[in-house]
């Protein structure tokens, strides 16, 4: 299902200014508010982490990046994970965040398996029409065999259901990422969620290292554990192309079926550069290509930002040469 095109335009008209701030400003951040996970997916490290509870982005942390000046023009925040959920103050987190940034979107990402804590987080949100909740559907048959849960899939779908029921004015969508144990069923998901309304993100797994492939990086690589045949390429393709009118990003799906037949994606990088990510245990990075900046208990956010900028303005859509990453780019939900 396509997302609602006078919200695109609404979205498109409200950010289209972004697009020429100077690189100092960010305004999109994604911030991992917790290093744990429910789940245990098995193209995921994040549950094999243990993290110590002061390494965690402590309220305190989270409200100075929260009123940090360079994030003055900040429109929006990715709660993201770990699964944010497990954390007992995230909507004490969320309400910081909302009172200092009442004009900024929030999208939250999580795996969906605790109903009842989500659906009480959204009770107690207030208004709802600048949340988004974005949920990661691994397909219909293997889900719970890739998060290593038989209850997951039944949580999942429970939680979409009394969403939409309860909170019609909250954006939902599903986040499918392909991998070699679901690409099979990339057809029947996308159907099953066009059938309950529920617009539906794909993206590729990809074998690199990341916050969440850190720990066995090396060791996947050399296994080939993310890499699929030339005819698992072939049947991608076929499906993608079948499903690209029918899910909610299909300009980026038009973009991977490029990659699978040709190997790459685009000709130069794509990745915003007002944006940053924060792991949970405070490193700041740009872009993969860029590494981390620094970390967030030991240096400041401002200083760090404006000690990467000029090098993160140089890469902004003028890098031919990266093609490091297939990044996920977001029309926000
Ligand atoms: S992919 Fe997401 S849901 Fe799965 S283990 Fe990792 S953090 Fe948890």
């Amino acid at each position: 299902m396509k997302p609602d095109k006078n919200k695109l335009l609404s979205w498109a008209k409200r950010n289209i200014k972004l697009f020429n701030l100077p690189a100092e400003d960010i305004h999109t951040i994604t911030l991992a508010v917790a290093g744990e996970c429910n789940l245990r997916c098995r193209m995921c490290d994040i549950w094999k982490q243990n993290p110590l509870k002061e390494e965690v982005l402590s309220i305190g942390v989270l409200n100075n990046i929260f009123i940090s000046k360079k994030l003055k023009k900040l429109k929006c925040v990715n709660f993201t994970g770990g699964e944010p959920f497990m954390r007992g103050d995230f909507e004490e987190v969320y309400k910081n965040f909302t009172y200092l940034h009442p004009k900024a979107n929030c999208v939250i990402s999580s795996n969906g398996f605790f109903t009842d804590r989500i659906v009480n987080f959204f009770r107690r949100a207030g208004k709802t029409g600048r949340i988004s909740l974005e949920l990661s559907l691994l397909g219909l048959k293997t889900h719970n065999f890739i998060v290593q849960n038989d209850a997951a899939l039944l949580c999942l779908n429970e939680t979409v259901l009394k969403i939409k029921k309860l909170f019609p004015d909250l954006s939902i969508a599903a986040k499918f990422t392909i991998t070699p144990w679901n690409y099979s069923e990339i057809e029947e998901t996308v159907g099953y969620c066009n059938k309950i309304k529920l617009p539906v993100y794909l993206k590729m797994i990809e074998n690199v290292k990341s916050y969440t492939n850190h720990l066995n990086y090396e060791k996947n690589a050399l296994n080939k554990e993310f890499l699929f045949t030339d005819q698992q390429k072939e049947n991608i393709v076929n499906s993608l192309l079948k499903v690209k009118g029918k899910s909610a990003n299909g300009d980026f799906v038009g973009l991977l079926i490029k990659k699978l037949k040709f190997g790459y994606m685009h000709s130069s990088c794509f990745v915003n550069f007002n944006s940053m990510f924060i792991n949970y245990n405070g490193e700041v990075y740009r872009c993969r290509e860029l590494g981390r900046i620094g970390n967030i208990g030991c240096e400041s956010l401002d200083a760090m930002i404006t000690a990467s900028s000029a090098k993160a303005a140089g890469f902004n859509g003028k890098n031919p040469k990266c093609l490091k990453c297939d990044s996920l780019y977001r029309a926000l939900i």
